[in-house]
């Protein structure tokens, strides 16, 4: 339960996987508001590399010893998630203009939802404005370092992925 005191953030994405430009985010997040959600969507329509599981826990495992920050999952409209959740403040990153337009109209429609809920908009260090999970992936998969772009324990995630998913490939080759 939140009071009309406390400014609860919700930070909505697909966090596949967790990125230092996220945790960037988060972490100036904590010093606006009293607590941030960490909302992973799982939604059914994209194919995400980790499941809406292993995401929950590759999160609450970066997240661990940060009390003010929590790891939920939502699907539908963000909005019902955020007043089902009382949070007052929807956080986005932005990158680079190249997010803006998107996000400008994604603000707009969730304003137009909904009065009772901000979005407030956050930018991460320079380095890491060209960081996105899906570039991480990408360099990840054809063999580039991500280090220090990832979290540790992230890297060691898409690293058991990776031999996960070329073992199974391996054993379909076999059949
Ligand atoms: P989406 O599926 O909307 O791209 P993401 O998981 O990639 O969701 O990101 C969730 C939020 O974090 C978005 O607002 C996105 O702009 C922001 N974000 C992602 N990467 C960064 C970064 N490197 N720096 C700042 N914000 C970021």
């Amino acid at each position: 339960m939140t009071d009309q005191t406390t400014r609860l953030a919700v930070y909505p994405g697909s966090f596949d996987p967790v990125t230092n430009g996220h945790v960037d985010i988060i972490e100036r997040g904590t010093k606006i508001f009293d607590r941030i959600v960490v909302a992973i969507l799982v939604n059914v329509e994209k194919a995400p590399l980790f499941t809406a599981e292993e995401r929950v826990a590759t999160a609450r495992e970066v997240f661990r010893g940060k009390p003010h920050v929590e790891v939920d999952t939502f699907q539908g409209l963000l909005v019902d998630y955020a007043r089902h959740r009382q949070a007052n403040v929807i956080v986005r990153g932005l990158r680079a203009v190249s997010d803006f337009e998107y996000e400008l109209q994604m603000a707009l429609m969730n304003r137009r939802l909904t009065q009772e809920i901000e979005t407030v908009f956050m930018m991460p260090a320079e380095p890491y404005t060209y960081v996105s999970s899906r570039l991480v992936k990408e360099v990840f998969s054809l063999g580039g370092s991500v280090e220090g772009l990832v979290p540790a324990s992230v890297e060691a995630q898409l690293r058991a992925k990776h031999r996960r998913l070329g073992a199974q490939v391996s054993t379909d080759g076999n059949r």
